[in-house]
């Protein structure tokens, strides 16, 4: 049984797509949930503008998150980019960018969430990879790719560093997942094309990624560390 009765979380990029999903899925679970963006949006849970690749915006969001709910027990590195770009066009600007967001945005909200879990001696870390750092290459992708790869090797490294404070680090990789990030990015062929190749005739749902997050956010997970867990509808395995 999945219950977060008395947690607080926090989603970074959780006001659309999986994020939501997510921010939504903990909630129900009983957590308190804090998401936040880069732009001001709408929410129905907490939300603290604050672009990741940032380090005062996530000390903001972090410092606002106590402030609000006294302690921080979730933190689901959600937010990341996947602007199409062929790597023979690609402005080292444009590379950055996705380090930024993806990679140093994860630095970011990790290292200041940290000082709280680690005297709280509990925390539970759940970041968002993709299949695209898995075994499948995507073109177009290839900072993505590259982003995704590392953080996988972040969480685990960073799993057995953060063990003896019983902070657990794991991560989802999703296959493709139908969201506004998604729909912006990809054709309506280029998305038929990739539906005919995964097993389950249809792309995910952000819910769906979701209740694995909220199981590695739970004690029902609680001899799991460095593990990132494929959702994919067999994309992987066709
Ligand atoms: P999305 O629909 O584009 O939503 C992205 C969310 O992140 C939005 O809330 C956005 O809000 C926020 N965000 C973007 N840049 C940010 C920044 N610098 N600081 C703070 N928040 C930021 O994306 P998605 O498809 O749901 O993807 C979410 C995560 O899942 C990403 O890490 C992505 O790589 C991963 N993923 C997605 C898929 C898929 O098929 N959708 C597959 C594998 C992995 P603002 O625009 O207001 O900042």
């Amino acid at each position: 049984m999945i219950s977060l009765k008395g947690k607080v979380a926090i989603v970074t990029g959780g006001t659309k797509g999986i994020g939501k999903g997510i921010a939504d899925t903990l909630a129900s679970y009983g957590a308190k949930v804090v998401v936040c963006s880069s732009k001001s949006r709408a929410s129905k849970h907490h939300h603290v503008t604050a672009n990741v690749s940032e380090w005062k915006d996530c000390q903001h969001l972090v410092e606002n998150t106590i402030k609000k709910f006294g302690r921080v027990d979730i933190l689901v590195n959600n937010a990341g980019i996947y602007p199409f770009q062929s790597f023979s066009k690609m402005s080292r600007q444009e590379w950055d960018k996705v380090m930024d967001v993806n990679l140093n945005g994860v630095f970011n909200t990790t290292k200041a969430v940290l000082p709280y879990m680690q005297k709280q001696k509990y925390g539970k870390i759940v970041n968002i990879a993709s299949i695209a750092g898995t075994q499948v290459g995507f073109p177009g992708l290839v900072h993505y790719c590259t982003t995704k790869a590392g953080l996988m090797g972040f969480t685990r490294a960073l799993a057995l560093e953060l063990i003896p404070f019983n902070i657990h680090v794991n991560a989802v990789a999703p296959g493709a997942i139908q969201t506004p990030g998604v729909k912006a990015g990809l054709t309506k062929d280029a998305a038929a094309g990739m539906i005919k190749i995964i097993p389950e005739g249809r792309m995910g749902k952000p819910a769906e990624i979701a209740e694995t997050v909220a199981f590695l956010s739970s004690d029902a997970a609680s001899y799991i560390m460095g593990q990132t867990i494929v959702v994919d509808g067999g994309f992987t395995d066709h």
